[in-house]
């Protein structure tokens, strides 16, 4: 355990640092990352604690963007409790993400003015993943793009920012809301958003490119599992999935992704031609639903009853699929497999390219100084070891550190 204001050195180590693995040590004080230089030089002290890594690779700890729940918890359930919030936060340690916002799927306005009030942002620990704000995911999305959101509570935006308020009562918990673009009045639905500081993601939707194109003047900067629920990619008309090659992304006006590596969802050679396109801007979510984390065999989650069966979930006695119950430490070991990436390009699109579309990579997703010393510690095989935050251990396989 670290306490506030000591100085420690994690020694032994390989690090994850300006996407090269290098063999150097981190130094954290006060729950940052530090300049060992200015504290030779400028201090003259020497750390008070030296941790040994055992020749362990340290990277910046995994930020998911998208995630219903776990352990038989859904965040979109009216009766959720703070007691299950704080399970999955606990839990999502085990697997390296170190914060994330849990997503709620289309719903009745009745849950979004229960749930949200819930999922306030909050610092993580010992207790729990930090929670940046909820992604709300729908209600304003495409009927014909619904997947497996309940066509009855699909809404549109006609009446503007207004109408979104009404729905999901305040904005301030909001980080991330995935709508389709494809309706009118959407450019200043988009505009009004951003000047709020959410995040607009575009999914669920049949919009063609030129509708993509401009949502992406209006200020969207995200797109929702991309693949997933949307046209697929036409030579004539590209639709979503040509924004990744569009000639409207620039340096101001970028472009993310969330994609699947659950080896279910998108295929591997789906995944390497998102890739190949734009690397630059591809997000590992997991997309996991309330099924993650329990164990082969039937469970009953709100109405439904489910099947655990060979690492997949089905609705209980068929074979229909029900979502992913991926961990994002899979989902960056799958990723790996199918492109053929560097371990320093997989691991970081699953940290730093999370925290630079929601614009906090000054202090998440990276080991530069000043950063937050929010990290994992990773074997030979890519299996979590530990996490920490703060630069305190908040979850370790073993008992040896
Ligand atoms: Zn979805």
């Amino acid at each position: 355990m670290t306490n506030a204001s000591k100085l420690y050195q994690f020694i032994n180590c390989k690090i994850l640092r300006n996407h090269r693995i290098v063999k150097e040590d981190i130094w954290v004080r006060d729950g940052k990352i530090v300049n060992p230089e200015r504290i030779f030089y400028d201090e003259k002290i020497s750390a008070d604690v030296k941790i040994d890594c055992k020749g362990l690779l340290l990277a910046p700890g995994f930020i998911e963007l998208q995630i219903n729940g776990g352990y038989g918890y859904d965040f979109s359930f009216i009766e959720n409790t703070e007691a299950g919030i704080e399970l999955v936060s606990k839990k999502l340690l085990e697997h390296g993400v170190i914060a994330y916002c849990p997503t709620v799927v289309t719903s009745p306005v009745d849950v979004y003015h229960t749930v949200l009030p819930k999922l306030y942002p909050r610092q993580g620990g010992a207790h729990g993943a930090t929670i940046l704000g909820a992604h709300v995911e729908g209600p304003f999305i495409n009927k014909e793009k619904k997947g497996a959101h309940p066509a009855n509570c699909i809404l549109d935006y006609q009446n503007g920012i207004s109408e979104l308020e009404r729905v999901y009562g305040r904005l301030d918990n909001i980080k991330i809301i995935t709508l389709a673009p494809e309706f009118s009045n959407s450019s200043s639905v988009i505009q009004e958003l951003k000047k709020r500081n959410v995040i607009v993601s575009l999914g669920h939707s049949t919009a063609d490119l030129l509708e993509g194109e401009e949502a992406l003047e209006a200020g969207a900067s995200l797109i929702t599992h991309l693949f997933n629920a949307m046209l697929p990619f036409h030579h004539r008309d590209p639709g979503l999935v040509g924004l990744l090659a569009s000639d409207k992304i620039t340096q101001e006006k970028k472009i993310f992704f969330g994609i699947i590596p659950d080896g279910i969802h998108t295929h591997p050679a789906a995944l390497r031609i998102a890739y190949r396109v734009h690397p630059d801007g591809l997000i590992m979510v997991t997309d996991a639903i309330s099924a993650a984390g329990l164990n082969e065999g039937q469970h009953k989650i709100g109405q439904l009853d489910i099947e655990i069966r060979d690492n997949k979930a089905f609705i209980a006695g068929t074979n229909t699929l029900c979502g992913s119950i991926a961990t994002m430490s899979e989902c960056v070991r799958n990723f790996m497999k199918a492109t053929g990436c560097s371990p320093e390009y997989a691991l970081e699109s699953a940290s730093l390219h999370p925290a630079q579309a929601l614009g906090i990579e000054d202090q998440k997703g990276t080991l530069n100084f000043g950063a937050d010393a929010d990290f994992i510690m990773l074997d030979e095989t890519f299996e979590i070891v530990s996490t920490w935050i703060s630069g305190q251990l908040v979850y370790n396989r073993t008992t040896d550190l």
